[in-house]
């Protein structure tokens, strides 16, 4: 079974919008055993559309199309579509009545542009977006499918999971998935988790082990192509497993998990809170903590305190120690770790002070010097 993508959207071609949906699709038919060839991104421009129609259509299986379905003189998919297959394009009465639903649910009145995206090529089907006015459309042309889904994300997504999965699941056999793990790393650099697994990273398909380092995290993705999901996801325990022999305590977590939610899980688990007093951050490690849904039942308090004056009026840490040691120092980290510890109270206190630059380099202490200290009460 072959796909392929067009993402449709000037603001795709010119660079001022990544192409998030392309990729999400991309990796979804993937997953589900489907073979993607080629993607293309075009403009908001008929002809050009029609040629990248033409050719996917004669190559491909599946051909999926997002963006271009909004109310807008410059969203022409379906109206290309139309044209392109030779169908006429037809008012949908369901639709239109669904649409001015959608707007009277939000206590608006449809504007009568909207009535646009109530048209639909004849012969095609139309599958309801409830978190938007464009329904996805269907076309069945010589065998082959041709899939419209809008360019919201927040609505292509939810209508490929419920709606465009199942009929894929129905109408073809799908022979191979490919599903993988990834586990999540922080405290080693690339190279050096890379070094304890060399043998694993020569692995071939249709088994193995990609690494990808992002900031302060190495993600190692085992991935598998197989016929039967029971057995491919004992493969990947055992690489699972084989990974945490060598590299357990960096191991963080797992696929989406990030590094706040399992700081989060580990101290609900151990039933204890952290308050933060942060400096050179500004408040970024306060925000990571309080990303996670809970956190208010783990994390009480969160002081930025940026001027030497309000570490001392506030964290109460001595002037005259700020004045001794400077305030991007280990007894200075130290104290805000404590310090904020009683304060809040909490079982855990965390200072951080450091140069985050781009000024502020001194001939003692560098751009980049963070002093991160940990107070638990002991
Ligand atoms: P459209 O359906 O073309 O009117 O697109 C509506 C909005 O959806 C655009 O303004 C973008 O913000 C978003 N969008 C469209 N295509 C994509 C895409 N391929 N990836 C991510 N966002 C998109
Ligand atoms: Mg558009």
């Amino acid at each position: 079974m072959k796909a392929e993508i067009i993402s449709i959207g000037t603001e795709l071609l010119l660079g001022d919008i990544p192409d998030t949906n392309g990729q999400y699709l991309a990796r979804k038919l993937s997953e589900l055993g489907v073979d993607i060839y080629f993607q293309n991104t075009v403009g908001d421009n008929p002809k050009r559309l029609s040629f990248l129609l033409k050719q996917a259509l004669k190559r491909s299986d599946i051909v999926i199309t997002t963006g271009g379905l909004g109310p807008t003189v410059d969203d022409i998919t379906l109206e290309t579509i139309a044209a392109f297959s030779g169908n006429r394009l037809i008012l949908k009465n369901k639709i239109l009545s669904g649409i001015k639903k959608h707007f009277r649910e939000r206590g608006l009145t449809m504007p009568n542009i909207n009535k646009r995206q109530a048209y639909i090529p004849q012969g095609a089907t139309a599958l309801e977006n409830k978190n938007g006015t464009a329904p996805a459309i269907i076309l069945e042309e010589k065998g082959k499918l041709l899939i419209s889904l809008p360019g919201p994300p927040s609505e292509l997504i939810p209508l490929f999971e419920e709606k465009i999965i199942p009929i894929f699941k129905k109408k073809f056999t799908l022979k191979e998935i490919i599903l993988s793990r990834t586990l999540k790393i922080t405290g080693l650099a690339e190279s050096a988790v890379a070094e304890k697994i060399t043998d694993l990273l020569r692995l071939e398909p249709p088994l193995t082990l990609g690494i990808y380092a992002h900031t302060a995290e190495v993600d190692l993705k085992i991935t598998i192509k197989e016929k039967n999901k029971e057995s491919a996801w004992k493969k990947i325990a055992k690489i699972e497993k084989i990974i945490l022999g060598r590299l357990g305590e960096y191991v963080f977590g797992k696929d989406s998990e990030t590094l706040e939610a399992c700081v989060g899980k580990l101290l609900r688990s151990n039933k204890k809170t952290i308050s933060v007093a942060e400096s050179c951050t500004g408040g970024l490690i306060s925000n990571r903590i309080t990303d996670v849904p809970g956190s208010s039942r783990y994390f009480p308090l969160g002081i930025i305190a940026y001027s030497n004056r309000e570490k001392t009026k506030l964290l109460g840490i001595p002037d005259e120690l700020i004045k001794k040691q400077g305030a991007v120092s280990k007894e200075v980290a130290s104290l805000m770790a404590e310090n904020i510890r009683k304060i809040a109270p909490s079982d855990i206190g965390l200072g951080v002070t450091g140069i985050a630059g781009p000024s502020g380099n001194t001939l003692v202490k560098k751009i980049g010097l963070i002093y991160i200290a940990l107070s638990s009460g002991e």
